[in-house]
């Protein structure tokens, strides 16, 4: 039987303001939307949290057995400085500062997302589709929503009616915000916008004679509403009605409001059950943005170059502090924070590594069934994988008292402390074991032959402390030396 039949998950739904048991649409099946990148600068760690988040869920849903559809999207087009439809296209903004093609800084920071999600360990999407591949279906679903009377052209751009929406649905019901209120917090029009109602946004914007993203439509050349295109592409792939669409916490308005209004605009019905979203990552007190320069970058915490750390982390070092947050809750971002979770990640490996050469007894004096399924209980709990960490803390004891002579384990539940602890913290947190990550490029084998060379030169001078100094941290950090008749060789464990 599969593992979905056995574990029942709670969402919380921003839609509907609590955790609601997650029922599938198909049965075993999945079908997961998170809104992407926007290509025109290099991905910030804020936005490697929220990604890690919906990784994480991902995961999770595969371990159980689901077939899981998990699209996100490369947004290459569209979206703009600002949210009320205004300012430069972000990345035809970037591409007039560098002097370059608008694709060529989608090419570089596309390639920067990848590079930056493959050291953290991400899993790939199933489908990463771009707002760029995807005009066609985009421009159908605005005449689509023309012919239905809620959306209008004025002088080649085309924008959403609100208020005539409004009318029959209910614009507001994702962010919790009311249509009166809205009326009254927008900024009035200033006589240059062809739009009816200031709440009304766009769908289609015509160019100005100096946009070089541009495509020909019924209404000018021009480009789509940054909106629209998640629209377009969650139900190409998912369908006009699918399981769950996440995002930063900051996206639920205007962005998803707007997502919403246009689907069932279109479709005349809702188009997503579980709406979730992730929480900030903030330092120094304020969101993590690259627009206030409140940033920092994840090769930096790779190579320790920033002045708000004191040294280097690895990639799942930081993982693990993301993770010890739950995702629905702001994390600050302190150096403190990351040297405790570095203590705890390490500690929790050195746990893992001990598993190999546990000695096993006739009883067990620990449950581990009942510990395994209270792993489970955390992440069905909306993913609570602060919970998940600190009951893989309580096995670290254990493993501890086991190794001590003071607790037992037989050898069938050593097995299944050991797939357990490696579906929790490997398959479903993404975390890599150090020791166990292997270098391929031969950069490893040549350093090693560096310090071998230098080991053989401090005997040679008689300075045996030096020599074994090099011996014995290379052993730390898993390299342990051999000296043969042919010379002195290495081995990694
Ligand atoms: P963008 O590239 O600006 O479209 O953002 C990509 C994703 O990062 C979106 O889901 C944002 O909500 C998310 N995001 C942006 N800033 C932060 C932050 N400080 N913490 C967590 N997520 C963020
Ligand atoms: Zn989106």
């Amino acid at each position: 039987m599969q593992l979905y039949k056995q574990q029942d998950i709670k969402i919380y739904n921003s839609l509907t303001g609590k955790k609601d048991l997650f029922t599938p649409i198909n049965d075993g099946y999945v079908g997961m939307y998170v809104c992407g990148p926007t290509v025109y600068s290099n991905v910030h760690l804020g936005n490697v949290r929220t990604f890690m988040s919906f990784d994480m869920i991902f995961r999770y849903f595969k371990h159980l057995g689901y077939k899981v559809r998990y699209v996100r999207n490369i947004t290459d087009a569209g979206h703009l400085e600002n949210d009320a439809d205004e300012g430069e296209d972000r990345i035809a903004k970037k591409a007039r500062l560098e002097e370059i093609e608008p694709m060529e800084v989608v090419q570089r920071y596309t390639v920067d997302f990848h590079t930056i999600l493959n050291l953290f360990n991400f899993l790939p999407p199933s489908i990463e589709p771009t707002a760029t591949g995807h005009i066609i279906e985009q421009i159908e679903i605005i005449k689509s929503i023309i012919d239905k009377g809620l959306a209008y052209e004025v002088n080649g751009s085309v924008y959403f009616d609100v208020l005539k929406y409004n009318e029959t649905n209910n614009y507001g019901k994702l962010s919790g915000r009311n249509i009166e209120d809205l009326i009254h917090n927008t900024r009035a029009l200033d006589g240059q916008s062809d739009k009816k109602n200031p709440q009304d946004f766009a769908l289609w914007k015509k160019a100005e004679p100096q946009h070089i993203m541009r495509w020909p439509s019924p209404w000018s050349d021009g480009f789509p509403g940054w909106h629209l295109e998640c629209t377009a592409m969650s139900t190409k792939y998912l369908g006009e009605h699918f399981d769950i669409h996440g995002g930063g916490m900051d996206l639920k308005f205007p962005h998803h409001e707007c997502e919403i209004a246009q689907a069932e605009a279109w479709n005349g019905q809702t188009p997503v059950n579980t709406w979730m979203h992730a929480n900030m990552l903030i330092m120094n007190g304020k969101k993590m943005a690259k627009s206030t320069g409140n940033y920092i970058l994840p090769n930096e915490i790779f190579n320790g170059n920033n002045s708000h750390i004191t040294k280097a982390y690895l990639p799942s070092v930081a993982r693990f502090f993301m993770l010890q947050a739950n995702y629905r809750s702001v994390l600050d971002f302190t150096n403190d924070g990351l040297l405790a979770s570095e203590k705890g990640f390490f500690r929790l490996m050195e746990a893992i590594d001990l598993l190999t050469n546990l000695k096993t007894d006739s009883t067990t004096t620990f449950d581990i069934s009942a510990w395994k399924q209270t792993c489970y209980d955390a992440m069905n709990d909306d993913f609570n994988s602060p919970v998940v960490i600190a009951n893989l803390f309580e096995v670290v004891k254990f493993i501890h008292q086991i190794k001590e002579g003071k607790a037992t384990i037989t050898e069938s539940d050593l097995k299944l402390l050991r797939t357990t602890i490696d579906s929790f913290a490997f398959d479903i947190l993404g975390l890599e074991n150090p020791s166990k990550i292997k270098d391929n490029s031969g950069k490893l084998e040549g350093a090693v032959e560096l310090l071998i060379k230098m080991r053989q030169e401090a005997r040679a001078n008689k300075d045996f402390a030096l020599s074994d100094k090099i011996r014995d941290e290379l052993l730390e950090a898993g390299i342990q030396l051999k000296d043969g008749k042919e010379g002195t060789t290495f081995t990694t464990n």
